[in-house]
């Protein structure tokens, strides 16, 4: 029996974390759902994003899976996203991009694992107003990005290049121009590519990235990178496997680990029975891989790229001309996954 802390989260995030628990629990493992609110229902139910209630839960479950959470822009509350990695120093995210069968994408043979340092950089919001008689006239954000943080995420990377068999680091930066940050980010990603003879190192600067991400993602392997640069590139491996609704992202501290997909609350599509659930599903996949239950994640993940494969049971994003809805693809995507431990 596993303990987990579930937020069902804000726009379409409830609907498909409802498909997601549903196909985990038809592997027959047993699951101990503690169900938090967080952010956008958590305000309207008890006036803030982030209850003591849910930061309770995961410390004492110490998993978690997350549906996403709507970010007010500019004004407004603070990302309880990104105040659940700093809390609990989920310090590496890892959203991995596989192709699937199937879908509209052009790209094929992409199979690329993006690491995001998850807790420093620009990405933290540590910013402030410059005013001056009462009138804003600037704004200042800081990059800051420290040793231990870059070492312990390039080490993470090379870790899992070396336990997973990957053969290619690439560490992501701008140290061209930001030399200090970037620079010293680079710097750290080569001394530690040293201790790991065996996984190929190379540096890529970011835009440069971005270019040849898109012409030949083939080449690229495990990708390392701060915050920033891997919140954006990671939307864009999603785009080569064919979105968002596919991609499912693990955030990874010390203690405690949260499972979640890459995608946000899509308040264009909330409450229309159209919001693709696998990506959420995958986040539930790595769940049991961080576990150990790696015969149910198999059998869920087999299940799931034969079914896009098909094309028939598949949410809109995948195939606009289907009818299928969110409901339809988890009910038809359960009884797959309890056909296939039944065997
Ligand atoms: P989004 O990911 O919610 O949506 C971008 C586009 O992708 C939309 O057209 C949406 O319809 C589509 N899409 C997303 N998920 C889909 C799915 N499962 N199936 C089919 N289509 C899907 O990004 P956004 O519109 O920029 O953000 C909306 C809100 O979500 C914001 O408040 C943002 O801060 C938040 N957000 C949260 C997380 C998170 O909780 N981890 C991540 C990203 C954005």
């Amino acid at each position: 029996m596993y303990n987990v802390t579930l937020i069902p989260g804000d726009g379409i995030g409830p609907s498909v974390i409802d498909v997601a628990v549903k196909v985990l629990e038809a592997t027959g493992i047993k699951f101990k759902w503690d169900k938090q609110l967080a952010g956008m229902a958590a305000v309207y139910e008890h006036d803030t994003p982030i209850p003591d209630a849910v930061l309770e839960s995961i410390r004492k479950n110490k998993l978690v899976l997350k549906g996403p959470l709507t970010t007010p822009v500019g004004g407004g509350y603070r990302s309880v996203n990104v105040a659940l990695r700093q809390e609990f120093q989920l310090y590496a995210n890892l959203r991995p991009a596989v192709t699937f069968e199937g879908t509209i994408s052009p790209f094929k043979n992409v199979d690329i694992t993006l690491i995001r340092e998850n807790t420093e950089g620009l990405y933290a919001g540590i910013e402030h107003d410059i005013v001056v008689d009462n009138e804003k006239i600037a704004a200042e954000s800081i990059a800051l990005i420290t040793r231990k943080g870059s070492e312990r995420i390039c080490r993470f990377a090379f870790e899992h290049a070396k336990s997973h068999k990957r053969k290619k680091v690439t560490a992501v930066h701008k140290a061209n121009i930001m030399k200090c940050t970037a620079g010293m980010f680079l710097e750290i990603a080569k001394e530690v590519a040293k201790d790991y003879p065996d996984v190929e190192f190379e540096d890529k600067i970011i835009d440069a990235c971005a270019m040849q991400l898109v012409m030949s993602p083939q080449n690229y392997d495990v990708i390392v990178t701060t915050n920033l640069f891997g919140d954006i590139l990671s939307d864009l491996t999603a785009g080569l496997i064919g979105g968002l609704g596919l991609t499912a992202g693990a955030n990874i501290g010390k203690d405690v680990a949260l499972f979640e997909a890459v995608h946000g609350s899509a308040p264009d599509i909330a409450g229309q029975n159209k919001a693709n659930p696998i990506a959420v599903i995958k986040a539930g996949v790595m769940l049991l891989q961080h576990v150990g239950e790696f015969k149910a994640a198999k059998a869920i993940d087999k299940a799931i790229h034969e079914m896009v494969a098909e094309g028939k049971y598949v949410t809109p994003d995948i195939n606009p001309k289907t009818k299928c809805g969110t409901r339809e693809m988890g009910s038809e995507l359960i009884s797959r996954v309890k056909k296939a431990v039944a065997k």
